[in-house]
């Protein structure tokens, strides 16, 4: 029996750079300016955003990366007189 061998690569979740069509360009995802990329899918009843460089902002500040690193809050909301 003869099988073929299907070779399945698998390159992660990172969006080709041509999907983002704004100018300047958004801030990639691994860039400190990474929140300054446009919100192409705002959920604020579930209190997160997807930004152009796929990064999922969410509203207590917390990210979540492209390549499934979780950033910390690091803005308080509101602080507490
Ligand atoms: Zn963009």
């Amino acid at each position: 029996m003869d099988r073929t061998t299907t070779t399945v690569t698998v390159t992660g979740t990172r969006l080709p750079d041509s999907l983002c069509t704004h100018t300047p360009k958004c801030p990639s995802a691994d860039s400190p300016d990474r929140e300054a990329a446009a919100v192409v899918a705002g959920h604020p009843e579930q209190g997160w955003s997807l930004l152009c460089n796929a990064v999922v902002l969410f509203e207590d500040t917390g990210e979540l990366l492209p390549d499934g690193q979780v950033v910390a809050p690091h803005r308080p909301l509101a602080v507490a007189a």
